[in-house]
């Protein structure tokens, strides 16, 4: 995670942990907040369920709104690693702007002076501190309590105040019921609350593009589920694998994760023995879109969603990209469609998905490829092959041999039969 001097990302040892300190818990600032009415409402609980479930798997944790951009989340009790962990899951969880470790103390103006004199110990360079209040009954106005903490720190230590551009950064916040001390954050995901925006199906290979496309549709708030063509039985399990590590990594982002994963070798060769050529990159790709819209009719997904990227390669041109948008009816979301290849693989980085998506594998796609690819691919020739295929009973099949995962980051959930009931259900290892 990117540091500035004021956004260092802060150890519970930083922190403090004497038995004298209060209570560590995670305090977030949410984004968004132009958001407003019925809109503010639909964000705040997906936004607390999405926190629940990130954190399902660590006991009592409580949470709590303070205020449109504020949460809370404690678990009383829990030791300083607890807290530190519950943090860095909601670094991942889309909504969240900035997350901090924090010390709750009583409202009281020597409780807060203590706490708050001790987290500034051993800073370098200039400070500054910033008082909020968020109820309004306490016995110093903002200004008056962030002057008298500043004169408190000044005795303590000798450091300069700089309010404009300070190197250390003491916030104090003042609810109803207590206090909140901290001093640095960490920069959250920002975005929407997944599932706010509805339903998407992701198409995923193994490479580099499409989990970045479906991170960035993610924090856009759609809650996606994922459908991977492995080129079994010509292929072996590799990509299927990689394909299931990729989305385990997403899992962070919206829990509860869904990969479909379909058998594509034969119908490619199907496609390649009828003669097609340097029209057969297209006319699979057509095929992958058919079935994944067959597929987002059975979970109810409004949108497709593909790692294209203008340009990048010999079947994205303008022309071949219109020619894949009619396959479907459903709307093909590309949210890469303008990025630089070096900014994909910037974003896939920081997603922790670059390194998962770089190991080796055969992909479909790398096999049966045309010597010569088609570059200005022409609809009709495209919809005349499908129709001797009979392309859309194809897909339907397809989509009936799809085996369903649940790659989840807490790595307690067994594979399930969400997918079409026929479906035979497998782990990759
Ligand atoms: P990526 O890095 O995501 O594989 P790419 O630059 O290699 O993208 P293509 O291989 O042409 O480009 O694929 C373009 C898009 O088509 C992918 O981003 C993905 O959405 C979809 N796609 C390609 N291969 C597969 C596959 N085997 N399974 C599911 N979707 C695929
Ligand atoms: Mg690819």
């Amino acid at each position: 995670m990117s540091a500035s001097p004021e956004s260092a990302p802060l150890t519970a040892a930083q922190a403090g942990s004497d038995a004298g300190l209060g209570e560590l818990c995670v305090l977030m600032k949410l984004g968004e907040i132009v958001l407003k009415g019925s809109n503010r409402k639909l964000f705040e609980r997906r936004l607390h369920n999405n926190i629940r479930s990130s954190v399902r798997d660590l006991g009592d944790v409580r949470l709590s709104q303070r205020g449109a951009g504020v949460i809370i989340v404690r678990k009383p009790g829990a030791s300083d690693l607890e807290i530190a962990e519950i943090a860095d899951r909601m670094a991942n969880v889309m909504g969240v702007v900035w997350v901090h470790l924090v010390r709750r103390v009583a409202k009281d103006l020597d409780a807060i002076t203590d706490i708050g004199v001790r987290s500034m110990a051993g800073r370098e360079g200039t400070f500054a501190v910033r008082a909020r209040r968020r109820d309004k009954r306490f016995e110093m106005t903002s200004s008056e309590l962030a002057g008298y903490l500043g004169s408190k720190v000044i005795e303590a230590y000798g450091y300069k105040v700089n309010l404009k551009r300070p190197d250390n950064t003491l916030y104090v916040e003042v609810d109803r019921d207590e206090a909140f001390v901290f001093t640095d954050g960490i920069p959250g995901q920002g975005g929407l609350p997944a599932g706010m925006s509805g339903r998407g199906l992701v198409l995923m290979s193994g490479g580099i593009d499409s989990p970045v496309a479906a991170h960035r549709m993610i924090r856009r708030g759609l809650k996606v589920d994922f459908l991977h063509f492995s080129g079994m039985p010509f292929t072996g399990p590799e990509s299927i694998y990689k394909a299931y590590s990729l989305v385990r990594q997403l899992d962070r982002y919206q829990v509860g994760s869904r990969l479909f994963v379909v058998p594509f070798g034969k119908a490619q060769q199907q496609l390649k023995t009828s003669g097609i050529e340097r029209l057969q990159i297209v006319a699979q790709r057509r095929l992958m879109l058919k079935t994944a819209e067959a597929l987002a009719d059975d979970l109810g997904a409004e949108c497709l969603i593909t790692g294209d990227a203008l340009g990048q390669v010999s079947s994205q041109t303008m022309t071949n990209l219109t020619a894949l948008d009619d396959a479907v009816d459903l709307p093909i979301l590309r949210p890469l469609i303008g990025m630089d290849k070096t900014e994909i693989m910037d974003h896939a980085r920081r997603i922790g998905t670059l390194a998962i998506s770089e190991l080796p594998d055969e992909d479909c796609c790398t096999m049966l490829t045309p010597r010569q690819v088609e570059t200005a691919a022409k609809i009709p020739d495209l919809r005349q092959i499908e129709k001797r295929l009979d392309a859309e009973e194809l897909a339907e099949h397809l989509v009936s041999t799809a085996q369903v995962h649940k790659p989840s980051f807490l790595g307690d959930e067994a594979p399930s039969r969400v997918a079409p009931a026929s479906a035979p259900v497998a782990t990759p290892a």
